[in-house]
């Protein structure tokens, strides 16, 4: 049950504005969140444009798209199936997505490593004195973690949609076209 901020009257479930004064209602932070989920898992699902038999044909060599270079298996393999293109070319964005982050990622690590170690003398080290190293590992491992999870989470999206017969766009990068 939610309350007008400003007037308290009760306001209905979904209702924009309270009804008795007009006051804009605000969304909490977890509905904000959860909305802002939502639309980003909700993305256009095209599985009713493509052939049955295709999808039958094509669902097994589909979830190779997902697996770092072995999205050439169904690139090569299959030519000609609709279904097979359409993860292939997620798989290759994917891929694509996964190598510039990675890229970054190692960036990121040398620098923060070199600055730590640039802070930690030998003496620092043969004293057992690794602080600004240990630090410089927590911040990298963290920001492996922010990175890696999410394309992990996107990699088993995509395999599940592939095997299940769905030609779903994946969250964020499902709009890119690399193969048409
Ligand atoms: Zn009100």
């Amino acid at each position: 049950m939610a309350f007008c901020n400003k007037c308290g009257a009760e306001i209905p479930e979904g209702a924009n504005v309270c009804p008795a004064c007009g006051e804009p209602v605000k969304a909490s932070a977890a509905q904000t969140a959860q909305n802002v989920a939502q639309n980003i898992m909700n993305t256009a699902d095209t599985t009713a444009e493509f052939d049955p038999a295709d999808i039958q044909q094509n669902k097994i060599i589909s979830l190779f798209a997902y697996l770092g270079i072995l999205f050439l298996i169904p690139l090569l393999a299959r030519p000609d199936s609709k279904y097979a293109r359409f993860h292939t070319n997620q798989g290759i964005v994917f891929f694509i997505v996964d190598l510039i982050l990675t890229v970054i990622l190692s960036i990121i690590s040398a620098i923060v490593t070199g600055i730590a170690s640039a802070t930690t003398s030998v003496t620092d080290i043969l004293t057992g004195n690794f602080g600004a190293m240990g630090v410089a590992s927590v911040i990298v491992t963290i920001i492996g973690l922010v990175i890696s999870i999410p394309l992990l989470i996107l990699m088993i999206m995509g395999i599940v949609n592939a095997v299940t017969g769905k030609a779903k766009e994946l969250p964020i990068i499902g709009k890119f076209r690399i193969l048409k």
